[in-house]
């Protein structure tokens, strides 16, 4: 039987341009040049704060003011002790594993993820929050190690050591190259998407979005003023129309636009409506083309409105959870890469596929078939009320497919 795909004949034309050995390309009538698919790599929470810097070649002062743990260096204890020891100090590529090899194989146009963590020598610990996560500076080469082109900062970590955390999180960054968005030194600035260019002409824009389901405490909000984050008020119909107007002073025909949402609980599969129905407005009336979901430690359904993917919830990328238990049933071990490829000329998608990643030794290595099935199958079971399924591959990566007959 036929497989239904997300693929518009259009978007099947412009894939086959793009295929180098498809020579296709002239008899197609695509001049050379031409702007062919586009490939975002996006993931979840990447936290390099606490163990993951500690492991890392320049560790902050391990000490924490958590209630139960006083030294992130418990933390990398953790992880040994649940999958063996770790090389310390580590270099700046070893967290991403086989993800390096993965993100060769693919070559995204873009990687844009969310850093779940400040990068600060700051001291100044938020008061009475009693988790705040912190990357030494000189850790960052570790993002550049990825090539990550894009942060977003809209999270429930970023001011954990205050407004200086912040400051220096966005100076660090543009040192070693890498846009930001979501948070800033002003509420203009905090509202400010990433422009991020392809050649001459195409770009990609990335608005970052923090809701206070996922922990953002509401003084964190950037105000006219006072730096902070670009909270969101609400998911109601005002909000979607306030973003909106932002947004359409800025996209231009052949733009691609991400809307990177921090939101909601750590743990659970469930979707709010208000949450489906924001994503959809966003999607409606606000010109957004991706919804980057996050906050959930885990993966959630994933949803394609309008040839548009929603991403509920990445899950987590990288992270010093190993070993803390609670949640097994979650699996929160296992990550995805989500490689997103769009039609830039109509912002809708071609394809989606997933990379799936185990977390071991503070590092991410491919997955067992076994995990790559639960996967597939956790994300079917998600996705059945969003109207999509997920097939597992030969290669061992994930598919997203509409639902119907396969
Ligand atoms: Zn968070």
């Amino acid at each position: 039987m036929k497989r239904r795909t997300f693929f518009s004949n259009a978007a099947k034309a412009i894939l086959l341009a793009a295929n180098p050995v498809s020579g296709m390309r002239e008899a197609l009538g695509i001049p050379s040049g031409s702007a062919g698919p586009v490939t975002l790599f996006l993931a979840g929470d990447i936290m390099t704060g606490r163990g993951i810097d500690q492991a890392l070649p320049h560790p902050s002062d391990p000490r924490l003011y958590e209630p139960y743990v006083k030294t992130a260096l418990d933390y990398v204890a953790l992880a040994e002790r649940a999958h063996g020891p770790i090389p310390r100090p580590v270099d700046f590529s070893y967290i991403w594993g086989d993800a390096l090899q993965e993100l060769r194989r693919v070559a995204p146009h873009l990687r844009i993820v969310n850093l779940e963590t400040s990068v600060t020598k700051s001291d100044d610990y938020w008061r009475g929050k009693g988790i705040n996560y912190r990357m030494h500076p000189a850790n960052a080469p570790c993002l550049a190690a990825a090539s990550i082109d894009c942060c977003t900062l809209a999270n429930n970590h970023i001011l954990d050591w205050g407004y200086a955390g912040l400051k220096e999180t966005v100076r660090t960054l543009q040192k070693i190259h890498v846009r930001t968005a979501g948070a800033g030194g002003n509420l203009e600035k905090a509202e400010a998407p990433a422009i991020l260019t392809l050649g001459a002409r195409r770009r990609v824009l990335v608005f970052g979005f923090g809701a206070a389901t996922s922990g953002i405490p509401h003084d964190w909000a950037a105000a006219v003023d006072r730096p902070g984050v670009n909270l969101l008020n609400d998911f109601s119909g005002a909000t979607v129309d306030r973003i909106a107007a932002k947004v359409r002073a800025i996209k231009r025909q052949g733009d691609v636009v991400v809307a990177s949402i921090h939101w909601g609980n750590n743990w659970g599969y469930k979707i709010p409506a208000q949450e489906r129905a924001f994503a959809h407005g966003l999607i409606d009336k606000a010109g957004i083309d991706v919804i980057h979901g996050h906050s959930s430690h885990h993966p959630k359904g994933i949803e394609v409105y309008r040839h548009r993917p929603i991403i509920y919830g990445c899950g987590d990328f990288i992270n010093d959870y190993e070993g803390v238990g609670g949640y097994e049933d979650f699996r929160s071990d296992l990550v995805l890469m989500y490689f997103v490829t769009l039609d830039p000329s109509a912002g809708t998608l071609v394809h989606l596929e997933m990379t799936p990643l185990q977390i071991k030794r503070l590092r991410l290595n491919r997955t067992s078939k076994g995990d790559a099935a639960w996967l597939r199958d956790m994300l079917t079971r998600e996705g059945k009320a969003l109207g999509t399924h997920v097939r597992l591959t030969a290669d061992n990566t994930l598919t997203l497919e509409p639902l119907g007959k396969v």
